[in-house]
């Protein structure tokens, strides 16, 4: 058992988590920050034009910065996925990583962001790292003068068609349902003379070699098959939280978001919770990143009070 008792653990290094541990470290509080990554899904952006104070700015230079902000104050990182956070009593809490460590705090900061959600079609899973993808931004160049599909109808799937289109040959661009996106990300696309918008299909399966060769899809309402021959199929169907570490803990929603007040609070006293893996409307950088700094403060007024819950 862990012996030093943290004043903050923040499990995750994304805009949410980088700024909360700005603003505790700030505090001169005794943080830990626990993550996978530092960055978070923010690196998956190529340009940020909605970040306040950088006109144009890759997710890549941002999160470069925000790592240099916090790398000014005493903050001890380890990187690891957490397994579980669990309240060991009623002033601690216990925060269990793949590594089988587990480290105690008087509070925790939960700032877990979201991943990709993926598809059930036959053959995806074999081909991914060969053909398919769950991230454009990281393998759009991979694709140079070749076809691809991307999957999905919202924002997500706009900015990977419009990644592609200056890299891919032809992107095609396919939903099973009415396209989802802003208008703003739809309209970036709308002069590319290589995208092709394809509605109502569902991939059903990815076939190849070694590589993938072809996406079979069938019509939602005929049942008849397409098939397109490309060498990439880029799957961009939506996030889902990364709220598995404490749902045994605290409450989520029906999309497994966890449930905060608007002061980052969650239903367990000394528990607190950021940015996309959060109910908080709106998944933005800018956003996540001020989620941030108020659990931080929260965090920090709750240990200033002795452990009065905030709700
Ligand atoms: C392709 C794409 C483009 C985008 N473009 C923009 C844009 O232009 N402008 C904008 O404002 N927003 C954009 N967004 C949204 C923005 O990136 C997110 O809203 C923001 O990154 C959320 O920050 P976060 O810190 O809450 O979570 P995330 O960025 O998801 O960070 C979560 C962190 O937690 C870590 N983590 C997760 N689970 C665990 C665990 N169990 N243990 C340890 N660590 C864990 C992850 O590794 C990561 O470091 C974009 C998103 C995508 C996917």
């Amino acid at each position: 058992m862990a012996t030093t008792v943290y004043d903050v653990i923040i499990v995750g290094g994304g805009p949410a988590g980088l700024t909360a541990a700005v603003y505790t470290a700030r505090k001169t509080l005794n943080v830990l920050l626990i993550t996978r990554d530092i960055g978070g899904q923010a690196l998956y952006s190529l340009d940020v034009e909605n970040y306040m104070g950088y006109q144009f700015i890759s997710g890549q230079d941002l999160m470069d910065r925000f790592s240099e902000q916090v790398e000014q104050y005493h903050v001890e990182r380890t990187f690891a996925e957490v397994k579980t956070v669990a309240k060991e009593d009623d002033a601690t809490l216990t925060v269990l990583t793949d590594k089988n460590e587990q480290h105690r705090a008087r509070t925790v900061i939960v700032a877990t962001g979201k991943k990709s959600r993926t598809l059930d079609a036959k053959g995806i899973e074999t081909y991914v790292g060969r053909g398919v993808s769950y991230c454009a931004t990281c393998d759009a160049p991979l694709f140079v003068d070749q076809d691809v599909v991307v999957i999905g109808g919202g924002n997500s799937a706009f900015t990977a068609a419009y990644e592609l289109t200056s890299i891919a040959r032809k992107v095609c661009l396919v939903n099973r349902g009415p396209w989802r996106a802003d208008e703003i990300y739809r309209e970036k696309i709308q002069d590319a003379t290589n995208v092709e918008q394809i509605v109502g299909y569902e991939l059903i399966e990815v076939k190849g070699n070694d590589v993938v060769t072809e996406a079979v899809f069938r019509n939602r309402a005929d049942r008849s098959l397409k098939t397109l021959p490309v060498a990439g199929v880029f799957v961009e169907i939506g996030l889902i939280p990364n709220s598995d570490l404490v749902k045994d803990l605290v409450h989520l929603n029906e999309m497994n978001e966890i449930i905060v007040s608007s002061h980052c609070a969650t239903n367990v006293p000394g528990v607190f919770a950021a940015g996309d893996v959060t109910t908080v409307p709106e998944k933005q950088i800018i956003v996540a990143a001020g989620e941030g700094a108020k659990a931080a403060i929260s965090a920090y007024k709750y240990l200033l009070s002795g452990g009065e819950h905030i709700s």
